[in-house]
């Protein structure tokens, strides 16, 4: 194939996006400021792989039903990138439970009518293909039940009066991304340009040039097709091009903890707590955990189209020790009462990620936009030639990536292998 492709951003979803065009013939040029492959949000968040249970506060379930898709076409499709046996290889969590806290925006009756409609959701796709029920290698009959009276007395000490016992899991995204990784440096048709800031991409006529600057030099060069995959930069480089920065676009920046668990809370269920500015607790199965309480882990909230500089350092895993300790010290004890022994777990990394999303106010008013999650995937074609991508969640880059691919090698006119 002799045109010219490049995507910017490496993460799950260009990196996976690249996979799926090599795949097809067409070779491409990753571009990304970080000097490896799927080193920032892909890496550093908490690995939950979404039915849509949290986006409770939409009446029409729309978002959940993206994340249902995104989810039952999660394991096929990233399986199909590392190989089965990588696959195999990722530490999952165990399942979640949805704990409703005595401040929850919604209540448990309220809560339920909304996983009933995720259910519903499920057995459509059941009655409509049932080959597509793969959640994460299982096919449940039956995504939730309500958490009986000796489970609740679990989080006695906590602020919970009931809850859901749902089969929701998270993986390790540090396992994950390490063979997405190695699988993309190992993959001789995608040149991988690391340690390159792309600032704007110009609509020659004939193309589009991608500039930036690359170790102190500037840097650009001309592609045929471009795709926007910069997640937290997105916005500044589709402005480049004149896209308009979308009303109401948010950059969070988002801490997690990574914990060795101490042996008595291994095999304990992960838990959410719902709905509002709380948090989750991931209980992997290899004996770590991935700690995020969001009252402390939520540590940066900006409207700019870009993440201020400051973000950068966490969101490469080298946060700043005051800072990591704050977290680290608030998180522990926010969760104690929900896990006693927790604050006892010896802490392993601590890290950040960039979240974007539309809304102008937090989690716990439930008028937010953040509640909403819908309009992702594909948001705009310059041209023919250049694509802007949201990829939403972590859940929904594999499935976007095999979308995107499709529509890459249409456009430069190969057909689907
Ligand atoms: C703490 C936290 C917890 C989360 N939990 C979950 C969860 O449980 N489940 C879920 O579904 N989602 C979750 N998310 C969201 C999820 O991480 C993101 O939606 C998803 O990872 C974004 O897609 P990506 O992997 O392609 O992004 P990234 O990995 O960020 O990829 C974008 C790439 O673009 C590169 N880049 C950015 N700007 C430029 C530029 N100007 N020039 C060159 N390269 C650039 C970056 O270096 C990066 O490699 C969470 C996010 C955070 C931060």
């Amino acid at each position: 194939m002799n045109c010219t492709v490049a995507i910017v951003g490496g993460g799950l979803f260009g990196s996976g996006l690249a996979l799926e065009l090599v795949r097809k013939g067409i070779a491409v040029t990753l571009i990304d400021r970080d000097v490896v492959p799927v080193n920032r949000a892909a890496r550093r968040n908490e690995g939950k792989v979404h039915l849509g249970f949290v986006y409770a506060q939409e009446d029409d379930a729309r978002t959940a039903a993206v994340m249902l898709e995104g989810a039952l076409a999660f394991r096929r499709i990233v399986a199909s990138w590392i190989g089965n046996e990588a696959w195999r290889s990722i530490p999952s969590s165990t399942p979640y439970h949805y704990l409703i806290h005595r401040d929850s925006i919604l209540d448990a009756a309220r809560l339920a009518v909304h996983y009933a409609a995720v259910q519903r959701l499920y057995e459509e796709t059941a009655a409509s293909d049932p080959q597509g029920l793969d959640y994460l290698g299982d096919r449940p009959p039956r995504l939730w039940r309500p958490l009986d009276p000796a489970e609740v007395s679990a989080y006695r000490r906590a602020s919970v009066q009931s809850g859901f016992a749902t089969v929701e899991r998270a993986l390790d995204t540090d396992s994950l991304c390490d063979q997405l990784a190695a699988v993309v440096s190992a993959t001789p048709a995608i040149r991988w340009v690391g340690g390159t800031h792309v600032e704007g991409v110009t609509n020659t006529g004939k193309g589009f040039e991608v500039y930036g600057g690359r170790m102190g030099e500037r840097w650009a060069e001309r592609f045929d097709f471009v795709v926007n995959a910069a997640w937290t930069s997105r916005v500044a480089i589709d402005r480049s091009v004149g896209i308009v920065p979308p009303k109401g676009h948010l950059l969070r920046l988002k801490y997690r903890v990574i914990v060795s668990l101490p042996n008595h809370l291994r095999g304990l269920s992960s838990a959410t707590i719902v709905l509002g500015r709380f948090g989750d607790v991931v209980i992997r199965g290899d004996g770590t955990g991935c700690l995020s309480w969001y009252p402390a882990c939520l540590r940066g909230w900006s409207d700019a189209a870009e993440p201020p500089a400051e973000w950068e350092d966490p969101c490469r895993g080298e946060p700043a020790t005051v800072d990591a300790e704050a977290v680290v010290h608030a998180t522990l004890a926010a969760f104690e009462p929900y896990y006693p022994g927790l604050s006892r777990a010896a802490v392993l990394a601590v890290d950040a990620g960039g979240i974007v999303a539309r809304g102008a106010s937090d989690i716990d008013d439930p008028g937010s936009r953040l509640h909403s999650r819908h309009a992702i995937g594909i948001l705009h074609t310059v041209e023919k030639g250049y694509l802007s991508v949201d990829q939403g969640k972590w859940t929904t880059a594999p499935l976007f990536a095999v979308r995107v691919g499709e529509m890459v090698a249409q456009m430069a006119g190969v057909g689907n292998d």
